[in-house]
């Protein structure tokens, strides 16, 4: 009876009931109270046979703070005495009032500071692993745990226990390599997951030596049991992952996340002109072409400046041989300088392009403006700013509007979402999105060394 009522708790989230006459039936039930302790189930016990106003009983031994003990922070069994004589009570039915007795649990969430300490550790790793347990499970956290994993494409280990918060038939789950996934990841985020002899106690050889855990957990007790985490969020699972979710996408994009958008709306017939370092490069491996001699970018010199003109030539070929198609121009921000001023002249003809200019501010890495600042006030910019970064967060998207074209400023992925679809609806006029990202995003680590220079 307490494992069934265990399972309850942990089925419902609130706890089980379990009425046992004293002895036998309460040393039966330390079984059952036992395991729903280890597996911060909740559960309540009801038993005794103590006389009343003896010592054993204190004035906390009450039903609603039963309740609110088995389900608040981390839940577990608890057990409620009741003297010899309430068995053989009477009570009038009708004046028994059942009132909620309890809320359910506050819902705490991480520090934000450490909530984005985890998100630029999973954004630096190169073989990241969710492991989901059945914590995640109880918490019911699969809706915010399977966007996660969609969203940033990240493979995920269930525990036991775990299994179906996000479905063992889902493309990112590596259950089948557990071994091989658990060993070769170089993060691993714990999702009411405990390191314990279930996960190999987070130790090599089952783990690399130098892995980082990034632990969610609603017991402060737990972070840090076996290994050192490099960080710990403090909190309920559902509201620690919907934390991550909006840090990702606050934070600046990177290269890929802003390819990864403009690939999913750009239309397969389009010209797609591109110049730039990184963007270039990156843009590349990201943005498809279908048709051939419709991509037009830096050639056989490598070179800049060449983008813009190629861009009006394309969308003037277009005109004359299939109006309606689209010219995509993908741009870097100092490829943009070369010739940013041939926006006077796509406005002058009124050509629909669309210029991306992907603003990293500088030549493969700028710096922040916060930094800038810093840098600018410690000494004068001439000196000490790195002759690769430009100016931070320019808005060149008034180059455009100071023509007549459409232009957008824009810093997340749905913004981007946004102005590229009014700009691929609005056939008639020019448009230039500026897209920040972050200063320091670069290509993905490379595996040979001679793939590490641009251009290649
Ligand atoms: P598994 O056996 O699947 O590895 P464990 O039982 O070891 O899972 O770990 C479950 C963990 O989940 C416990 O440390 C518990 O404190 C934690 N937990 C339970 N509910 C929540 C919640 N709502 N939010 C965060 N952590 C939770
Ligand atoms: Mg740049």
């Amino acid at each position: 009876a307490s494992y069934a009522a265990s399972a309850v708790g942990y089925l419902t989230g609130r706890p089980g009931v379990c009425l046992v006459v004293s002895g036998p039936g309460l040393i039966h039930a330390l079984g059952g109270m036992a395991n729903a302790n280890i597996n911060c189930w909740p559960l309540i016990v009801i038993g005794g046979s103590s006389e009343r106003n003896q010592e054993t009983m204190g004035a906390f031994q009450e039903f609603p703070q039963a309740v609110r003990i088995s389900i608040y922070g981390r839940p577990g069994a608890c057990y409620v005495d009741v003297p010899a004589e309430f068995v053989t009570f009477q009570v009038n039915g009708n004046s028994i009032n059942y009132k909620e007795c309890c809320l359910p649990p506050p819902v705490s969430m991480a520090e934000s500071s450490a909530v984005c300490l985890a998100v630029s550790v999973i954004r630096s790793a190169k073989q990241p692993l969710l492991v989901i347990g059945k914590g995640a499970a109880y918490a019911h956290a699969e809706g915010s745990i399977r966007k996660l994993v969609e969203q940033c494409k990240l493979p995920f280990l269930p525990t036991p226990m775990g299994k179906g918060v996000v479905p063992d038939n889902h493309l990112n789950c590596v259950g089948a390599a557990r071994s091989r996934a658990l060993q070769l990841a170089d993060v691993i985020v714990l999702f009411g997951a405990r390191l314990n002899w279930i996960l190999h106690f987070g130790l090599p050889p089952r783990y690399q030596p130098d892995v980082k855990f990034i632990q969610i957990d609603i017991c402060a007790e737990e972070l840090g049991n076996n290994v050192k985490p490099a960080v710990t969020l403090l909190g309920d699972i559902n509201a620690v992952t919907k934390q991550e979710l909006a840090s990702k996408t606050s934070l600046p994009m990177n290269y890929y996340t802003v390819f990864y958008h403009v690939q999913e709306q750009l239309p397969k017939d389009c010209f797609v002109v591109s110049e730039g370092a990184n963007t270039m490069d990156i843009g590349r491996t990201v943005l498809q072409n279908y048709l051939p001699r419709h991509r037009l970018d830096a050639g056989t010199f490598g070179t800049m400046g060449v983008g813009l003109g190629f861009a009006i030539a394309a969308a003037l070929v277009a005109k004359d041989r299939s109006p309606g198609q689209r010219v995509v121009c993908v741009e870097g921000d100092s490829a943009f300088g070369f010739s940013g001023m041939e926006m006077e002249t796509i406005c002058r003809y009124n050509l629909p392009i669309i210029v991306l200019v992907v603003n990293n501010n500088g030549i493969y890495q700028g710096v922040d403006a916060d930094t800038w600042k810093k840098m600018v006030e410690f000494q004068d910019a001439a000196t000490v700013a790195p002759p690769m970064c430009l100016l931070p967060n320019s808005h060149y998207e008034q180059v455009m509007t100071a023509f007549g074209g459409k232009g957008y400023f824009v810093q997340t992925p749905e913004e981007l979402q946004k102005s590229l679809k009014q700009a691929l609806e609005d056939t008639a006029n020019p448009s230039l999105i500026n897209i920040l990202i972050e200063p320091q995003s670069t290509r993905k680590a490379q595996d040979f060394h001679w793939l590490t220079r641009s251009n290649m």
